[in-house]
């Protein structure tokens, strides 16, 4: 453990991370140094959240409160907040039956998670720039019956498209037919839409298949991707304009997660994870950015279900609803968040 002082000033840092005050009197954050890593106690992040841990079980954590439930595993990768996988940029540690979770996490996945109207925002957000993936000569994943991700994902976003519209927000697309739209220039047609919030639709293939759907945002400055575990590049450090969205795109993804591992509740693997990743769509984007993968094409059960238009409609309603959950939670735009909260039984089940 670092000196006291030192610790005083760096648990200063993490407060103010959090934009809260340490009130006189207040125990405050312990941060502790694991590794080359900043941690801090089960304890605090308990004690912060209002969140009691079950007895512990081997390797094992469980913590639950009105803020919501967590459960972890020492040295996962993810952790389950509300029953729904999250990935964490470093895993959960439990050195002397004292558990720790990563600074990082802390201030970039539970914070805006637990309390989302504490998330700064600057502006009012009043649309949604929508991203097929892929187009013209970049087919993207084929599907087992020969059908390619290019097309379904346009599908699926003039469906989302046609539902935001008729919730009053306005609407942009990167591309509205087959053609070739290279990532710079989704980027820069964002850029032009500095009070929107960025949607990129794909879906998903892998060798030997997956199954299921994964949400990704871009991951904290100095944390890895999801996909390459624990080790981190040197260029997971440098500053990206996405990083400074880094809350409003955990929000996000967190929302609109929540909304598609309930598409076929039926499915236990359904949930691949809320998950990190610097993609270009969403490293040079400056508005707050998810990209969405909605099934493995390469999958035969996935396969079929992305087939049929109405598991597509169903997809692009449950980004929908993510996204109204969104601009209801950072309090933005009352006339769209009357919307959302307001209308009934059409495309909002
Ligand atoms: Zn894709």
């Amino acid at each position: 453990m670092r000196s006291l002082i030192h610790a005083t000033l760096l648990a200063g840092a993490v407060l103010l991370t959090l934009g809260v005050a340490q009130a006189e009197g207040d125990e405050g954050w312990h941060l502790v140094s694991i590794g080359a890593r900043e941690y801090v106690p089960i304890e605090d992040l308990c004690r912060f959240y209002r969140l009691v841990a079950a007895e512990p079980l081997l390797g094992e954590i469980h913590l639950s409160g009105s803020a919501g439930t967590v459960e972890g595993k020492q040295g996962s990768p993810y952790v389950f907040i509300d029953g729904v996988r999250h990935a964490l940029s470093f895993p959960l540690l439990e050195r002397d039956r004292q558990w720790y979770v990563s600074r990082t996490d802390l201030s970039c996945l539970f914070d805006p998670i637990f309390r989302p109207s504490r998330v700064p925002v600057r502006l009012s957000f009043r649309g949604v720039v929508i991203d097929p993936g892929h187009g013209g000569e970049d087919k993207g994943a084929r599907s087992r019956n020969g059908r390619y991700e290019k097309d379904y994902a346009l599908d699926t976003a003039r469906r989302l498209g046609t539902i935001l519209r008729s919730h009053g927000l306005s609407i942009v697309f990167t591309r509205t037919s087959d053609v070739f739209v290279p990532l710079e220039e989704r980027v820069r047609i964002a850029r032009a839409y500095p009070d929107y919030v960025f949607v990129s639709l794909h879906y998903n293939q892998s060798e030997p298949s997956g199954h299921g759907v994964e949400t990704y945002c871009l991951a904290p400055r100095g944390a890895p991707s999801s996909n390459n575990g624990t080790w981190v590049r040197r260029v997971d450090y440098l500053p990206l304009p996405g990083n400074g969205n880094d809350l409003l795109n955990t929000l996000l993804a967190h929302e609109i997660h929540l909304q598609l591992v309930r598409l076929r509740p039926d499915d236990p693997e359904m949930d691949r994870g809320f998950r990190r990743a610097r993609f270009v769509v969403l490293r040079d984007n400056p508005l707050p950015g998810v990209l969405v993968e909605g099934g493995f094409l390469s999958d035969p059960v996935d396969s079929s279900w992305i087939d049929r238009s109405e598991y597509r409609q169903r997809l692009a309603e449950a980004v929908a609803r993510g996204l109204g959950r969104f601009f209801q939670a950072t309090n933005l735009r009352a006339s769209a968040s009357r919307a959302f909260s307001t209308k009934r039984g059409t495309d909002f089940p």
